[in-house]
């Protein structure tokens, strides 16, 4: 590890009261020395969070507090800690303590081996709880099974970036948005720390199965348009089958004389019809949500292309 360079630490706090004094001790005890400023996002805690990190400040005048009015969640956190943060380069993780700081160096010296973005790959985490870990089993398998790739299992949000990344993300605009991801979007040179993940120290973990939810139909429905083709593809295919079988009901029927002896009763009518007719509102309503899904993707604003670096010849 070398000394000479400015390292940012940004940790989003929301009730984190019993937990952050300690990663903070950590944090001084793994890499204290090369920390230039360690940023703490209070999202709007609700016990004496506040307070603590007010004290953490009064004792080192690196410790820099963003208050929010309120709980804007995680990823809002994320992004104004990165904003904020000055270092070449930026660590995020989590105030519960669960992305261990004894790693760090680890991190530090990937970074100074040439890589952009250094991620936590959490290998276990025993006591999740069997309903996390099936839901993040579930939506990885549907992940996968959408976007026909596979979105890396135990990605985390304990990551260091390099400062040319933290300027790429800080050009990003989406308002749905996932660190990890938007950051996997970013592309530059990626490698990975594996890790277990401690248990929470104190407290429940702040994401409720509600919030993982949504969170995860966020994930789904914002980087994929493959959902909405289904609803048109059905629709077509019910379409077809609806006028196969209406033709031939009408031509068995009326220019045949029933020559089959099906003798088709009105409702066998009404129903084709009804197929037919639903088979085009469903095509309709998927051609619809393609719409959306390009309006959409245009009002995220996204730069076309991210750049790593512009070099010209020396002398010029
Ligand atoms: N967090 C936050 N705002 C929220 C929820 C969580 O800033 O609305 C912070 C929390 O203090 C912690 C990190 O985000 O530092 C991860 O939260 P948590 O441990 O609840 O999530 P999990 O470990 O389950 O991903
Ligand atoms: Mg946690």
């Amino acid at each position: 590890m070398h000394k000479n360079h400015t390292l940012s630490i940004v940790i989003p706090v929301y009730n984190e009261s019993a937990n952050i004094a300690a990663l903070y001790d950590d944090l001084v005890g793994a890499i204290g020395d090369h920390v230039s400023e360690f940023i703490m996002i209070n999202d709007g805690s609700t016990d004496n969070s506040g307070e603590r990190i007010k004290e953490l400040q009064a004792r080192d005048k690196r410790v820099r507090i963003i208050d929010f009015t309120r709980n804007f969640g995680k990823e809002a956190a994320t992004t104004a800690g990165l904003l904020e943060a000055t270092g070449e380069a930026v660590i995020v993780l989590d105030g519960d303590g669960q992305h261990p700081a004894r790693l760090l160096p680890q991190f530090i010296d990937k970074w100074h081996e040439g890589y952009e973005v250094v991620a936590g790959r959490r290998i276990s985490n025993e006591k999740a709880g069997f309903v996390k870990n099936t839901g993040s089993a579930l939506y990885h398998a549907l992940i996968h099974f959408i976007h026909g790739q596979d979105a890396e299992p135990g990605d985390t949000d304990f990551r260091l970036l390099d400062r040319k990344v933290v300027t790429a993300f800080n050009e990003l605009h989406d308002h749905n948005r996932m660190t990890r991801s938007l950051v996997n979007w970013l592309g530059f040179k990626q490698t990975y720390v594996d890790f277990k993940a401690d248990p929470r120290t104190n407290g429940p973990a702040g994401y409720s199965l509600r919030k993982l939810t949504r969170l995860a139909l966020d994930g789904l429905t914002t980087t994929s348009m493959r959902p909405l083709l289904f609803s048109s593809l059905f629709g077509a295919v019910a379409f077809m089958v609806g006028v196969l079988l209406g033709a031939f009901m009408i031509i068995e029927q009326f220019a045949f004389n029933d020559p089959l002896h099906l003798g088709f009763s009105g409702s066998a009518y009404l129903a084709v019809f009804i197929l037919v007719m639903t088979s085009l509102m469903l095509m309709g309503q998927g051609i619809q949500g393609i719409y959306l899904a390009n309006i959409y993707g245009e009002a995220r604003n996204r730069p076309l292309y991210v750049v790593r670096e512009i070099t010209k010849p020396h002398g010029k």
